[in-house]
Parts: C-alpha cells; structure tokens; sequence
C-alpha cells in the first residue's frame, strides 16, 4: 500500500470495499489525521534495531508509518478483530510485519518475550489503543516486567491525566501510582475527537511511559506497598489513620500505624491523597517491619 492509509478517503474506501462495519465495543475509532500519526511516531523516536509492538493495528493507519521507520527491526501487531487481520495481509507485504492474530489480554508477556527472542532487545510499544482496556492492557505489561523501554500511546485524556496526576488533585491515585513507579509518565498532546472515525465521545491525548532504571523508590515488599496503595486510595475520603486501620486486604494493628506516621513526621489527619510515591513507600516500609517484627 503506497498511499496514505489514515486520511478519511482512503479509510472509507478500505472499510467499503471490505463491508466493514466498525465495532464499538471493540474501540474501534480509527485515526484519519497524518499529523497525529507523525506526531505518534516521532515521540516514538525510532532507532535502528528498535523491535516495536504495537497493539490494535485496525486497518494499518500507524503500522504503515511505524514499517517505514523499522530499521533492523521487526513490528509486532496484535489484533482481535479477524476482518482486521485480513485487511493488513492484504495491504501489507512487509518482512518486518509479524501479525498476530489473538486478543492482547490473552498473551503471556514474558512468554511473548522469549518467544520472539525480545529479551535482550530494545523494545518499545506504539499503539492507538482500544480505550475499554486500557488499564488492563498497560497494568499487564508494567507488572510482567518485560524489557519494554518507552510506551507511546493514544488513550482516553481522563486516562492519561490519571497516569500523570501529582498528589493532591482528584486524578490522583492507585493508577498515577502504578504507572510512576514503573516509569516516567509524559502527556505529549490533547487530541479532539475529530481526528478518528467514527469520532470518540471523549477527548483523547498521547501519552508517552519511559521505563525507570531504578524504581524511585526502594521497597520491602512491593506486594505490601501495593495493598497499602490499594487501602489508601479505597478510602480517599479518610484520613491516613482510619483508610490504613480499615484496610479489608491487611490486618494493620492501630498503634503500628500511629507509631509510624509519627515517625515520618506525617500528621494523623492527613489524607493518604497528599503523600507522593516516595512517601507511601518509605511509609509501607515501616509497617512491613514492624509487621515483621511482631511476628518474630
Ligand atoms: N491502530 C488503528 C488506528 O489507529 O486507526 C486502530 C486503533 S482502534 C482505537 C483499536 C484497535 O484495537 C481496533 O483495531 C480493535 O479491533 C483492536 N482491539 C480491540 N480489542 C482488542 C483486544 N482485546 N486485543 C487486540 N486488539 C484489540
């Protein structure tokens, strides 16, 4: 396929000729706009070598720019819609195209991984994701651990500002937390609907994840931190003391909690909302120990 894929004549051709009636309960909101898909790949920053997954290709829009910038190594696109996958075998007759045919929750990432021989590559993911998963899609690959060093993606602008949130404000919580302790969360663009077919009833933005080195901050039991995330952001509304106290996932003893917080100088009163990554995890090392410390 030489001519341009996302522009609306061109998508409208491909879905006609193919009688393709898009799913909405597959998010399929196609992009038409070339200067969005530039914008995507250019944060990408594609270099030579870079192996790149891409999740939900629909009819090729960002594979066709993503194939021309691929040196040296391969695209991975995986999509669920078998209409879509006969589409791309058509369009595209490229090497460096692996298309996998299979839903993306389905797949076990460190399988995926080795399988491909991705382990010791550098790896990004690129995608315009189907926004009803985007939580799951994202979580899944964070938690797995894959070596994955820069996420780009299209996503619902509610989503992306939750990723990024600082503390304090009401997208702030467990996924800000999530995402940031796995990566460096940058909102690159706020995208209108208008750029999609059919148009999205939300705004959307690009987001670009860069994968921390180090985690920012070095933890006990990254399990326990999780649970006191979860506890703390269950129960917003509380304060520190009560949201930890009545945490359903733990069994936190009240005068642990209290000795805690006043030994990081945090006042009882203060809700969990306020404190920043490094804080809740210095925080859930505390308690971790002196978990510990009462079982020993
Ligand atoms: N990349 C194309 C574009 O930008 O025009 C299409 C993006 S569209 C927002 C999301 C795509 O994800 C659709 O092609 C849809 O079929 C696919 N999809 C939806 N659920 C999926 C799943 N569980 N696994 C893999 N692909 C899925």
């Amino acid at each position: 396929m030489n001519k341009r894929i996302a522009t609306p004549t061109v998508t409208k051709k491909i879905l006609a000729d193919n009688q393709i009636k898009l799913s909405k309960a597959l998010g399929q909101n196609f992009l038409i706009d070339g200067n969005i898909i530039d914008k995507i790949v250019n944060i990408a920053d594609i270099k030579r070598g870079d192996q790149i997954i891409e999740i939900g290709p629909g009819i090729g829009s960002l594979t066709q720019a993503l194939l021309e910038q691929i040196e040296e190594g391969r695209l991975f696109a995986i999509e669920k819609d078998e209409r879509m996958i006969k589409i791309l075998k058509e369009l595209f007759q490229d090497e460096k195209l692996s298309l996998i045919h299979r839903d993306v929750l389905d797949i076990d990432w460190p399988q995926f991984f080795t399988g491909n021989d991705l382990m010791d590559k550098p790896v990004k993911l690129v995608a315009n994701l189907p926004y009803y998963i985007t939580t799951p899609i994202i979580m899944g690959l964070l938690e797995a651990r894959v070596p994955v060093g820069r996420y780009v993606f299209m996503v619902q602008k509610e989503v992306a500002k939750r990723m990024a949130a600082k503390p304090g404000g009401k997208d702030y919580g467990a996924l800000s937390i999530a995402v940031q302790y796995y990566t460096k969360p940058e909102i690159c663009h706020i995208v209108p609907p208008s750029v999609f077919i059919p148009q999205p009833d939300v705004k959307s933005a690009i987001i670009k994840l860069e994968t921390n080195k180090i985690p920012p901050v070095q933890l006990e039991d990254e399990r326990f931190f999780f649970q006191i995330v979860q506890a703390i952001f269950q129960q917003r509304r509380k304060n520190l003391k009560n949201s930890l106290s009545k945490a359903a996932n733990i069994k936190l003893d009240k005068g642990l909690i209290e000795k805690s917080l006043q030994e990081l100088g945090i006042p009882e009163g203060t809700r969990g909302e306020m404190l920043g990554l490094t804080e809740i995890g210095v925080l859930s090392n505390i308690l971790f120990k002196g978990m510990e410390d009462k079982v020993n």
